[in-house]
C-alpha cells in the first residue's frame, strides 16, 4: 500500500537507542532485558511487535487470561506467540507515564455527540469507565503489587470563563437527561468549596469522578511475568523490527494464505498473524499511518517532599487546567511522593521540541524547570514542604490526527492487526481494547469484541485529510 502523506512529514523512526530514565524504571524487573531463547525463532503463530501496555496486554489475553485458559481447557490449541521489543520491556510510554488511570471522556462529550451521535459517545464513556474495575479485577485475581488505588479524580479549572463553559455544558447534558449513566458519577463543585475540597490554590470550579492511580511498570511487568511463565510466551527484548514484508503475496488481497516476515538485526521471523503494538512508532513499519499517528513528546517527573515535612496527603488524583493550555496530571504515591506531568504551556509554541519528535533521550528544554516549585505553587499546605523534583524524564506518545486510536486489521494487509495511537490517555483504553483485538482475531468479527467501533482503523480514516493537531499548533 502506498504511503499517504499529505503533510510531507517522514514516517516515525524506530525507538531511540538511549532514553531518559523514568522513576518507574529505576529498579528493573528480571524480564526487562530478557530473551526466552538465545536465537530468534524463525516462525510463530502470532507475532506481537512492541512490549508496552498494548503488547503485553495482547499476550496476556492470548495466553494467560481466564478467557484464554477456558479456551485451551476446551481443546483449542495454545498458539505459539513471540513478542519482539526494540528496547527493554515497558521502556516506551508505558514505563514513562503519569500512572493515572483516568476515564475522562465526559470533557469531550459534546464534541463526540456531535461527531458520532449520542449512543457511540456514551459507549466510549462506558468503555473508559469500565477500565477502573477491569484493572482492579486483574490486580486482585493475579495478586499484583502495583500501588493500585481507586480514587476520585479532580478536574480542576483555574480560569473563570473556562469553568463557566464546562459547568454550562455539564448542566445542559445533565438537565436533558443526556448520557445519564455517564453523568451520574460526575460531580461539579465551585467557589470556595471547590478550592477547599480540591486543595488547589485558585481553583474556581472542578469536576470529580472515579479514577485510579498505579505503578504502571509493576502492573505490566507482572503480567508479562505471568504470561511468560504460565502462557509460554517467547519474549525477545532488544530486538527492533526494521521492516515488515509480505512473504507470500496472495493472489487477491482477501486471500487467507498470507504470511508476514519481520526483519530484525538478529534475523527474520515469519508469522501469519502480526499484532502491531508499536504505538507512536507504528509508521516506521506501516507508512500509511505517517500522518495518522504522529510521535509526540511529553514530560513527566517525580517530586519528593523534604523528609522533615509531612504536607497534606492528597487522597485524590488531579488534572490541573492552568494558564496557557496546560493540562497537568498528578497522582500521589503511597509513600507521599508525587508523579506529575504536562507543562504544555511552556512548550506548545516550540513545535520541534515535541511534535513529530520520537526522541526520548532528552527532556523538553523549555519545560524542564516547569515542575521545580509545582507543589508549593499550586497545593495548599505544601508551601513549606521542601518538595523537590527528584527524577524528570520524557516519553513518546502516539497522537492521532482525529483523536482516536487505530484498532483492528490493517486495510489491505490481511493478518496484520494494529492497536496504536493511545495519545496521553492509554491507561483507561488499552486493557479492554487488547482483549477485544484477541477476540476479533479469534472470532473473525468486530461483533462481541467490546471495543468501540469508532476506534476501528479503516481506509476512510487513513485517507482522510483531517489533522486536528496540525490545525491546533
Ligand atoms: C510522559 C507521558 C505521560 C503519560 N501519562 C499518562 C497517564 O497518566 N495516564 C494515561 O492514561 N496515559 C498516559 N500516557 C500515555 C500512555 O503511557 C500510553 O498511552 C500507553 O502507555 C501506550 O501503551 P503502548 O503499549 O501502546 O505504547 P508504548 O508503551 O510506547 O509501547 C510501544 C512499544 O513498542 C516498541 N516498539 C516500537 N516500534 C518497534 C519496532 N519496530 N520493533 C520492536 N519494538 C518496537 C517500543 O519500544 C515500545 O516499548 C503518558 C505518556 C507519556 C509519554
Amino acid at each position: 500500500m502506498g504511503s499517504i502523506n499529505p503533510h510531507q512529514i517522514p514516517p516515525s523512526p524506530l525507538p531511540s537507542k538511549t532514553s531518559t530514565t523514568p522513576f518507574w524504571r529505576a529498579s528493573l524487573h528480571a524480564l526487562d532485558n530478557h530473551r526466552t531463547t538465545p536465537s530468534l525463532p524463525q516462525t510463530c503463530d502470532i507475532l506481537i511487535i512492541g512490549g508496552g501496555y498494548a503488547g503485553i496486554a495482547a499476550a496476556y489475553h492470548l495466553l494467560a487470561s481466564p478467557e484464554a485458559k477456558a479456551k485451551f481447557a476446551s481443546g483449542a490449541p495454545k498458539p505459539n506467540v513471540v513478542l519482539l521489543e526494540a528496547r527493554g520491556a515497558c521502556s516506551g510510554a508505558t514505563g514513562r507515564n503519569g500512572g493515572h488511570l483516568r476515564p475522562s471522556v465526559h470533557t469531550r462529550l459534546p464534541m463526540l455527540i456531535e461527531e458520532f451521535g449520542l449512543e457511540k459517545a456514551v459507549e466510549l464513556c462506558e468503555f473508559e469507565d469500565a477500565h477502573v474495575s477491569a484493572i482492579e479485577e486483574v490486580v486482585e485475581r493475579e495478586g499484583i503489587e502495583c500501588e493500585f488505588r481507586v480514587t476520585r479524580s479532580f478536574d480542576v479549572y483555574t480560569d473563570e470563563e473556562e469553568a463557566g463553559r464546562a459547568k454550562e455544558t455539564y448542566l445542559r447534558l445533565k438537565g436533558e437527561g443526556v448520557a445519564k449513566s455517564t453523568m451520574e458519577g460526575l460531580v461539579w463543585m465551585e467557589g470556595e468549596e471547590a478550592e477547599k475540597i480540591s486543595g488547589v490554590k485558585g481553583c474556581v470550579g472542578c469536576f470529580t469522578f472515579s479514577a485510579a492511580s498505579l505503578y504502571p511498570y509493576k502492573l505490566l511487568t507482572s503480567l508479562l511475568h505471568i504470561t511468560h511463565t504460565t502462557g509460554n510466551l517467547n519474549l525477545q527484548t532488544n530486538t527492533p523490527v526494521t521492516s515488515l514484508t509480505q512473504s507470500s503475496p496472495p493472489t487477491s488481497l482477501e486471500s487467507s494464505s498470507n504470511t508476514w516476515t519481520a526483519s530484525t538485526p538478529r534475523g527474520t521471523i515469519t508469522s501469519p498473524q502480526i499484532i502491531l503494538a508499536t504505538n507512536a512508532y507504528t509508521s516506521a513499519l506501516l507508512p500509511e499511518y505517517t500522518t495518522k499517528i504522529v510521535p509526540c513528546k511529553g514530560i513527566c517527573c517525580h517530586i519528593v517532599p523534604s523528609p522533615s515535612c509531612t504536607p497534606p496527603e492528597l487522597v485524590n488524583t488531579y488534572c490541573l487546567r492552568l494558564y496557557g493550555g496546560s493540562h497537568d496530571y498528578l497522582i500521589q504515591r503511597p509513600d507521599g511522593s508525587i508523579i506529575v506531568g504536562g507543562g504544555r504551556s511552556h512548550f506548545l509554541g516550540h513545535r520541534g521540541e515535541w511534535y513529530n519528535n520520537a526522541d526520548d533521550s532528552s527532556l523538553i528544554e523549555p519545560a524542564k524547570c516547569y515542575f521545580d516549585t509545582y507543589m508549593q505553587d499550586h497545593f495548599t499546605g505544601w508551601e513549606e514542604s521542601g518538595a523537590k523534583v527528584q527524577e524528570i524524564w520524557s516519553g513518546i506518545m502516539g497522537y492521532c490526527s482525529d483523536g482516536l486510536p487505530h484498532v483492528g486489521e490493517v486495510p489491505g494487509r490481511k493478518g496484520v492487526w494494529v492497536a496504536a495511537g493511545f495519545e496521553g490517555h492509554g491507561m483507561p483504553v488499552i486493557w479492554l481494547t487488547m482483549r477485544g483485538v484477541v477476540r476479533m482475531m479469534d472470532w473473525g468479527s468486530w461483533e462481541g469484541s467490546g471495543v468501540p467501533r469508532v476506534y476501528e482503523t479503516s481506509r476512510e480514516r487513513l485517507e482522510s485529510g483531517r489533522d486536528d493537531y496540525r490545525a491546533k499548533v
